[in-house]
């Protein structure tokens, strides 16, 4: 069976982290089955729908590496619909319904009050050719239900195993409101089967749409054993908080201003509700191979920010020169290369840190001086230039032999001297980065 996928968010507000796990999952399962990756704005709720958050999943999902292979937008795909549509009232499995939404409101408390689950009770089906005339008279234009056939409706969940569900406890689903717009759930049956999806992968909040999705699906034609389900536990937030588009909770766009890597969220989101360890990743690559849809658990995982920022620092401790170089040429350090990055990238919790270890190779900087006798000694022990990995073991060797010093007594003033902090990068790397004529100057106390 040939895999095509797709990611199908409203666009009424901007990707959050539970979003781009289950588009990334989407991603990840299409590229491991040499499959294809469909995008699809399930744009038909005009009034919450957004041209500005259709714009902003696109370039969220860019940011990503997240490439489609296939666009789609139920809004350009109406005609699809209202021809779905007519093939159902064909056949006889629809049917007009005149309630207003208060009377619907009414029913169900009545119900809930009777202790009697709050399925629509077909009252539409009774009414006679008189009723619907008076009503249409009145002004009143119809929705459409699908009417539902009887008996369980199952499925193997490739994330929940087995799950069957009663028709009885299911009420006839609306496929067209009345303003004839079609309802998201109907749209999404017709484009899976139209576009020959073959795994839907999605939140655990649509399993209860997926026994009327097989329903619809089968009667539009479609053979349900060739479409399967995997719907995955919400991810909530690190206080057990639901995770909501529309409140902007957790956006990528927010992660991605406070630096975070896309390849960090990606190693996260990749492993996050499995029970295999998070590994950082250089590359989606790197994640295919790891990839497997199986190793997703049914219980809703957390997403912790500190783990984020632990995994977005191991990741920049792996990527390559050529990953960043640009993005260094924007924060404005012109002229740092492959020898700096690898000096510092160990030191990197966020990749605009960087900066600060430019400004200590390249200066200003006002070195600490503890002892002006040991700086002078230091200063007199320097090796000639050209330097390299070595300059530094040559250097401190020699100022051992002058001074005695060694271990913490010796590295630390030094430290303090080239670049006025405690902690950093190795001195042996950063030596031949901040340059002689620097070295000495700092040593003497100057601001260099
Ligand atoms: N548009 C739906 C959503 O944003 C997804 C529909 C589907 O996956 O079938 O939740």
């Amino acid at each position: 069976m040939s895999v095509s996928v797709r990611f199908a968010p409203s666009p009424t507000g901007f990707l959050h982290v539970g979003n781009v796990r289950a588009a990334l999952v989407n991603w990840l399962f299409a590229r491991r089955h040499g499959g294809r990756f469909l995008l699809r704005l399930d744009d038909t709720d005009l009034e919450r729908s957004e041209a500005r958050y259709a714009a902003g999943i696109e370039e969220d999902l860019s940011w990503l590496g997240l490439a489609w292979d296939r666009f789609a937008r139920q809004s350009d795909r109406l005609g699809a619909y209202r021809s779905a549509f007519d093939r159902l009232a064909a056949a006889g499995l629809v049917y007009a319904c005149y309630e207003t939404p208060d009377e619907l409101a009414l029913k169900r408390k009545l119900q809930l009050a009777r202790h009697q689950p709050p399925v629509y009770d077909r009252g539409a089906l009774r009414l006679t050719a008189a009723e619907r005339a008076a009503f249409e008279a009145g002004g009143r234009r119809p929705h459409w239900r699908f009417r539902l056939g009887d008996g369980p409706v199952a499925w193997d969940d490739l994330v929940h195993g087995h799950l069957s569900f009663e028709a009885g406890n299911v009420s006839d689903p609306v496929v067209l409101r009345g303003d004839g717009q079609p309802i998201y759930t109907f749209a999404s049956v017709v484009d899976d089967l139209e576009l020959g999806i073959s795994h839907v992968i999605r939140g655990a909040d649509h399993i209860s749409n997926t026994p009327v999705h097989l329903q619809i699906y089968r009667a539009l034609g479609g053979d349900p054993a060739g479409l399967a389900f995997a719907h995955l536990p919400l991810v909530s937030g690190g206080e057990g908080e639901k995770l909501s588009k529309r409140q902007g909770s957790l956006s990528l766009r927010s992660l991605r201003a406070e630096g975070v890597e896309a390849m960090a969220v990606a190693s996260l989101l990749a492993r996050l509700g499995t029970a295999d360890p998070v590994e950082p990743a250089a590359d989606l690559a790197a994640l295919v191979a790891g990839f497997d849809l199986a190793r997703f658990g049914r219980s809703s995982p957390h997403f912790e920010l500190a783990e984020l920022w632990q995994v977005n620092a191991k990741v920049l401790h792996l990527l390559p020169f050529d990953a960043v170089a640009g993005r260094l040429m924007a924060l404005g350090l012109d002229g740092a290369g492959a020898d700096f990055w690898e000096a510092v990238r160990p030191n990197l919790g966020r990749l605009d840190e960087a900066r600060d270890w430019w400004q200590v190779c390249r200066g200003p900087l006002a070195p600490v001086i503890d002892d002006p006798a040991f700086a002078a000694a230091a200063a007199a022990a320097l090796p000639p230039e050209p330097w390299d990995a070595e300059t530094w073991r040559t250097w401190t060797q020699a100022l051992t032999a002058a001074t005695g010093r060694k271990g913490k007594a010796l590295f630390q003033p030094l430290r303090r001297a080239l670049t006025a902090r405690d902690h950093g990068p190795e001195l042996r790397n950063l030596l031949p980065l901040i340059g002689r004529e620097r070295v000495l100057r700092r040593l003497a106390g100057e601001t260099a």
